[in-house]
């Protein structure tokens, strides 16, 4: 079997401790515990020794603990002892002795911990087996498959197949594909000393004591409460009993009678420390008839699966049902030969699934995560692979003299004011590769921003031009359309190539000309938003399209791009970087490049973190940068669900700012409820300086280029991705003056600071996103609707790289060997059934 290497399981190990580290541990704990043991011997006296007392002795030495790794609940626990033993000499001789014992049992405990040497065994279970579940074999209707609906199951009623619809699972399959969402491990046995509060855990004891009382307070909850001892330790145990009818004797001695003192006890259940040490609420008991025998109980000792539930459905419920179905898992059809699996080391998926509902441990529900990941990374792959094949299959337009430099593309290169990076020749360099062969161009440019995609693609567009095609760039935003519009007219005015805009709010008559320039071949690039693709937009040879910003063009638009039946070359460009791994199981269809240079001469941007309450020094500092000839934005967060709430916070913090904190500068307001003609007005009046201070909503992300700019706060910033914050960012920064980036953090979560960290620590887009994901994880980062994966495969993207790559390699030795998948019928047919989900899923938006 193979160990993925995983951070996702890790048991809870005990902190390393050097032979050093011991050393110290020892030399802090024998003068302690031989202080213990007299003082327990001599009646709790507190002995005086030689210099002084034994409480103060005992306080002393607690609070300084020697500087090793200790574990982590420590710290508290020494901090509590502290405390006591300072006010040791007032407390009751039982008081002391009960301190004591549990100091000494405590520092037992510690020692074993730390202690390399063999710690006692945890104890040893037999969890149940599966139970002989449910006839398998359905109603009337005759034996259940998959594709049975889940109301023929026996035990679903009516009224539960609604509630389960409502979760859409409809078909036995649906419910077996209904993964959990987490785990709750009851499965790591504990000796009683080793407990962590906090953990769950499952110990095997025996019962000491056990009584139980009704609450004085409340007649309608009785409570009992067990002593259970191991050979490490003791614990208390409260179990509560809700209802009246546990308040009389009678019942009250029922319930302990089920626990007699001597009786072995397996316990499941989280650890929480109180003021009386750790114990157990309410946790999951059953007495063992011997220690060895199995238990009856499915759920202690084990790996618990949770699942994602609906009203009126509870997690034992749902649990019971998957139980239910779990045995037609077997019915699953394999899509892997016994020869590949083994090979790539991977369990059976009839396993796989039994694994990841019913896991046996975290070994095995690890194995089975491996598998079903694999499986939809697999399939993922196949079908972003064999739509690369169709379209490669596809005739190009045939760019003749692409890479010669000779024509438009190397006067534009000359008239630039500045050389390329070798980052960008390099790009550029894979790019005319591609376009000089017959098949299209599928390629994605990934570039941190500033990074010079624009110009890239300039050159790219040049090549079709040069060859007697057209071009179209397309940009997710209207600012951005017509930001690059401005630019390309600047650098293609003076090689003659006519370039147009054509935006949502283009006038109908110019709509008009420009189609017809188009149609008649006179119109060489056509700048635009989406609307280029959702329009009947009729070019007479479109050689080349560009889109910018791609990740705010799904699949969806791309393909919509090739079934106009149209087959340019097509070339995308994003400014946020993915992992490379990422990127390739995204964009299996497409070749990545990376322009991983920044042009030179560029200070970077100082960026810092404040809190809310600073925000006077942000102010400052714009003061400044304003009267020292920059200028400054200052940025809100936008919350799709409450844009009518943002845009009146945005109203106001303009308001306060031109009128009270800025009353001496201009300043401006950019949101994205204003039209265009009114936002091109205000970033023009920024731009030319006649406002210094620019109030924006996240408008200003994409596009928008003011050298002059070297203040950006940012107000919120914890509400922001990092990506996105790191996108912001690059809109100062553009000219030689430094720059600053001041993070408004309002939140006290620690992850939050963390993640806004990395902002100041690294400019580099790349990093930043590998930390974004990393924290937040890819389905937060990507969104699961955006990135079109299923879920399990999203959540083991930060993680698990390993499988993505196996599943690539299989996937391409696959489709290698065979194209149409023709030997492989159960892939070709799961591969038919995820184009079918995507197309509906495309319709539906
Ligand atoms: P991106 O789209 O990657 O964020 P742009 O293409 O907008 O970046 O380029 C950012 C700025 O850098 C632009 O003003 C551009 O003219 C300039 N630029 C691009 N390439 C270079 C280069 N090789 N040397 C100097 N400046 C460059
Ligand atoms: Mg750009």
């Amino acid at each position: 079997m193979v160990a993925e290497p995983s951070n996702q399981f890790t048991p809870d190990l005990k902190p390393a401790c050097s032979a050093a580290d011991l050393r110290l541990l020892h030399a802090w704990l024998r003068p302690l515990q031989t202080a213990l043991t007299l003082e327990a011997d001599r009646g709790c006296i507190d002995l005086q020794g030689r210099q002084e007392r034994f409480h103060s002795f005992l306080t002393r030495e607690l609070a300084t603990p020697p500087p090793i790794p200790l574990p982590a609940d420590s710290q508290a626990r020494l901090q509590d002892f502290t405390q006591s033993y300072s006010t040791y000499p007032s407390l009751t001789e039982a008081a002391r002795r009960r301190l004591v014992t549990t100091t000494r049992q405590w520092l037992h405990g510690l020692r074993q911990r730390l202690e390399p040497s063999q710690p006692m065994a945890p104890p040893r279970l037999k969890v149940a087996e599966s139970a002989p579940v449910a006839k398998a074999s359905g109603s009337a209707a005759g034996p259940l498959n998959l594709d049975a609906p889940l109301a023929r199951v026996k035990g679903i009623g009516p009224k539960l197949a609604e509630r389960l619809a409502s979760l859409g699972l409809l078909l036995v399959r649906d419910l077996l594909l209904y993964y959990p969402r987490d785990y709750v491990d009851y499965s790591a046995m504990r000796r009683i000393e080793a407990l962590e509060p906090g953990e769950t855990a499952t110990i095997v004891a025996s019962v000491r004591r056990c009584h139980g009382f009704t609450s004085p307070r409340n007649p309608n909850l009785s409570i009992l409460e067990l002593q259970v001892q191991d050979p490490t330790g003791r614990l208390k145990v409260t179990r509560f009993l809700a209802g009246k009818r546990f308040s009389s004797p009678a019942a009250l001695h029922a319930q302990t009678r089920q626990f007699p003192v001597g009786a072995t006890v397996a316990i499941s259940g989280l650890v929480k420390s109180g003021p009386y040490g750790l114990s157990f609420q309410d946790p999951l008991i059953e007495v063992l008839e011997t220690a060895n025998a199995p238990l009856r109980s499915r759920q202690i000792g084990r790996l618990l699966p949770v699942y994602a539930l609906t009203e009126g459905l509870t997690a034992d419920r749902l649990r019971t049902l998957v139980e239910l179905v779990l045995p037609l898992a077997d019915r699953w059809p394999e899509p892997l030969s016994p020869d590949r699996r083994q090979s790539l080391q991977l369990i059976a998926k009839a396993e796989a699934l039994r694994g990841i509902h019913r896991p046996v441990d975290r070994e095995g529900l690890q194995q089975a995560r491996r598998r079903l990941v694999f499986d939809e990374f697999l399939l993922l792959q196949l079908g972003l692979m064999q739509r690369r094949a169709a379209i490669r299959k596809r005739q190009a337009p045939a760019l003749d003299g692409v890479g010669q430099r000779d024509g438009l593309v190397g006067q534009f290169l000359a008239l630039l004011p500045f050389a390329l990076t070798g980052a960008q020749q390099r790009v550029l360099a894979e790019i005319e590769a591609d376009l000089v062969k017959p098949e299209p161009m599928a390629r994605l440019v990934q570039g941190d921003v500033g990074s010079g995609k624009t110009v890239v693609a300039v050159a790219a567009l040049l090549n079709a031009i040069d060859a007697g095609w057209q071009g179209a760039l397309m940009a997710p935003t209207e600012v951005l359309a017509e930001q690059h519009y401005r630019s390309l007219c600047q650098w293609l005015t003076p090689l003659h190539v006519s370039v147009e805009l054509l935006t949502g709010s283009t006038s109908r008559p110019n709509r008009r000309r420009m189609l017809t320039d188009l149609a008649n071949g006179s119109l060489h690039i056509l700048v635009g938003t989406h609307a280029l693709i959702e329009d009947p937009v009729d070019f007479s040879r479109l050689g080349l399209v560009v889109v910018d910003e791609q990740h705010r063009f799904g699949v969806r638009q791309r393909n919509r791009l090739l079934s106009k039946g149209l087959q340019p070359h097509l070339l995308t460009m994003t400014a946020t970087p993915i992992p490379r791994t990422l990127a390739l199981s995204l964009h299996g269809d497409l070749d990545v490049s990376q322009i991983d240079e920044l042009p030179p001469g560029r200070t970077p941007i100082q960026t810092r973190q404040i809190a809310g309450s600073d925000r006077q020094e942000a102010y400052d500092l714009i003061r400044e940068q304003v009267e020292a000839g920059q200028r400054a934005y200052v940025v809100l967060p936008l919350v799709e669900e409450s844009e009518k709430l943002d845009l009146r916070s945005a109203v106001d913090v303009h308001r306060q700012l031109d009128e009270e904190v800025f009353a001496d500068f201009s300043v401006g307001l950019l949101h994205g409820r204003l039209n265009s003609a009114d936002k091109q007005a205000v970033i023009r009046s920024f731009a030319q300086g006649d406002c210094q201070v620019l109030v924006s909503t996240t408008v200003v992300e994409v596009g928008v280029d003011v050298p002059e700019a070297s203040v950006m706060v940012i107000d919120h910033a914890d509400r922001f991705g990092l990506a996105q914050l790191h996108q912001l960012r690059g809109r100062v920064g553009r000219g030689a003056a430094a720059s600053h980036c001041l993070l408004v953090n309002d939140s006290r979560n620690a992850l939050a600071r963390q993640r806004l960290d990395v902002l100041v620590r690294s400019t580099d887009g790349f990093e930043i996103a590998e930390m974004d994901l990393r924290l937040r994880g890819p389905g937060q980062v990507l969104g699961t609707r955006q990135s079109g994966l299923p879920d399990l495969a999203l959540a083991s993207l930060a993680d698990d790289g390993a499988v993505l790559e196996d599943a690539r390699d299989e996937a391409k030795r696959l489709i290698d060997e065979d194209p149409l998948l023709n030997h492989h019928p159960v892939l070709r047919q799961l591969l038919e059934n995820q184009r079918l989900r995507m197309t509906a899923a495309g319709q539906l938006n």
